[in-house]
């Protein structure tokens, strides 16, 4: 799924041994309280604009959902006149001069039962007697074109069932306060089920949140090793210490039956999968995971955030042995079959955006044009090199300072000493701007390997030398 572009988080000036709580201006002071199936909001707001000041809901971009405003309800105050519009998701508060305003309100959503989709589930509120789940865009008002402000989340009464907010990560009843973009990228969830282990990576605790539902316990550890294992194989590649927390949850749909899909949340991944199968780690969702993580290092322009990711990913798997170099080729050839049957692979890059949330090919044909791409790229590299390390050398040549916000403009720029910059850009031009077929038979591929076109006329990748195609494999 999509990575969000999050808000960049605005540095919070503290004076030493000054406790934060005195010192921060805050301008929406929430406390939450949980009445047995939905949240009552109390809202404590300063605000800027005197005599009336309009607040927003949601976001219309974040699962294109229009009727999002049904998910919060009953405002009131005894402070202001309240007018909502909720075909603009708004909340206008009438109030003389700018006084400290009080507003309630409550947040609850049941699912529907028809016409459920994958989007909807992933991006919208669930409320009931056993379960909360809810990411801060749905939950709190804002104020349009404004997020430099502080906010402040506190409990009056939490659920009965075990909760995981992602800024009281330990469970903790404190008031958290800090930057929007603290709270508003950022989820509470709550479940019976829910199980919160920690564990200690580079000095540094992360987090694994499941839900298991009626699978046994042994799950839980798969994913705490295949974790560790995966994140340990992408430092050493990178040659990197990770030294934040991450926070990884792999939380059931509740309705909807969709192998894996998910958010990446900053330095966390919020995994949702239909949970009707024996294990929570099925391949599927381990290379989603995998991939999940691989944003830590790579982001950006989505041919490269999610394209060069996938290659990424599909290599780091290989490389720690979690895979086989068969299991590489499969993946890119499962690609490369799919783009060449998909009915909109020449559909300009700019027109893909745009029809996203129709969803199906329009959201992957991005991962598949620049992985296939990439993988292409690299053919040609390795023989205007030599080097059969060709993608570590890429990778760390680019450098992480870049590839966690890849654009067109440095990439070519890096990528040409290399190879021929004329050639270079007039494939970039060809193949992910106009997305036109890419031929890839003509130019050199992996050593080890050939291309050739199978009987549905895809370009499919064979390994013909075991040895030299398992060379290009390394982390360190
Ligand atoms: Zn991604």
């Amino acid at each position: 799924m999509k990575k969000l572009a999050l808000l960049l988080i605005v540095p919070l000036m503290f004076t030493c041994c000054t406790p934060k709580e005195e010192q921060v201006d805050v301008k929406m002071d929430y406390t939450l309280d949980w009445r047995t199936d939905h949240l009552h909001v109390f809202l404590t707001y300063t605000p800027t604009e005197v005599d009336s000041v309009t607040l927003h809901y949601g976001d219309i971009s974040y699962g294109g959902q229009a009727d999002i405003f049904s998910c919060v309800k009953n405002f009131e105050s005894e402070d202001c006149r309240i007018v909502t519009d909720s075909a603009a998701r708004e909340v206008k508060l009438y109030y003389e001069g700018t006084p400290v305003v009080k507003l309630e309100y409550d947040m609850e959503y049941d699912l529907e039962d028809e016409n459920l989709n994958c989007p909807r589930e992933l991006f919208r509120p669930n409320t009931d007697k056993d379960f909360l789940y809810v990411q801060g865009l749905n939950l709190y008002l804002h104020e349009k074109g404004r997020n430099r402000y502080n906010m402040r989340v506190s409990w009056l009464t939490k659920p009965d069932f075990p909760t995981f907010c992602m800024y009281n990560e330990d469970g903790s009843m404190e008031p958290h306060t800090g930057p929007q973009s603290d709270f508003y990228y950022k989820f509470i969830l709550g479940d019976r089920e829910l199980l919160v282990d920690s564990f200690e990576l580079n000095g540094t605790t992360n987090y694994m949140v499941t839900a298991p539902r009626q699978l046994v316990d042994f799950n839980r550890e798969d994913i705490r090793r295949f974790f560790t294992d995966v994140y340990t194989g992408y430092e050493k590649f990178w040659n990197d210490t990770i030294d934040y927390s991450f926070t990884l949850v792999m939380y059931p749909f509740e309705k909807i039956r969709h192998d894996v899909t998910g958010l990446g949340l900053g330095h966390a991944f919020l995994c949702r999968y239909n949970h009707y199968a024996d294990t929570i780690l099925t391949k599927n969702r381990a290379t989603t995971v995998a991939h999940e993580i691989g944003h830590n290092w790579i982001s950006g322009e989505q041919w490269f955030g999610e394209g060069f990711n996938d290659l990424q990913t599909w290599y780091i798997l290989t490389a720690t042995g979690l895979r086989t170099i068969d299991d590489y080729v499969a993946e890119v050839n499962d690609y490369m079959a799919k783009l060449h049957k998909s009915k909109i692979r020449n559909l300009p890059n700019d027109q893909i955006s745009d029809n996203f949330w129709k969803l199906g090919d329009y959201s992957w044909i991005i991962y598949w044009r620049g992985a296939i791409y990439g993988y292409r790229l690299l053919g040609q590299l390795e023989a205007a090199t030599g080097d059969p390390h060709i993608f570590k050398t890429l990778m760390t040549t680019l450098g992480k300072e870049h590839t966690l916000g890849m654009n067109r403009e440095y990439f070519i720029e890096t990528v040409s000493q290399f190879m021929d910059r004329d050639v270079l850009e007039t494939q970039f031009e060809k193949y992910i701007i106009n997305a036109e077929t890419m031929d890839l038979t003509k130019t050199p591929t992996l050593s080890g390997s050939v291309i050739k076109y199978d009987k549905n006329g895809a370009p499919q990748i064979y390994i013909t030398d075991r040895e030299v195609f398992a060379r290009h494999f390394v982390l360190e």
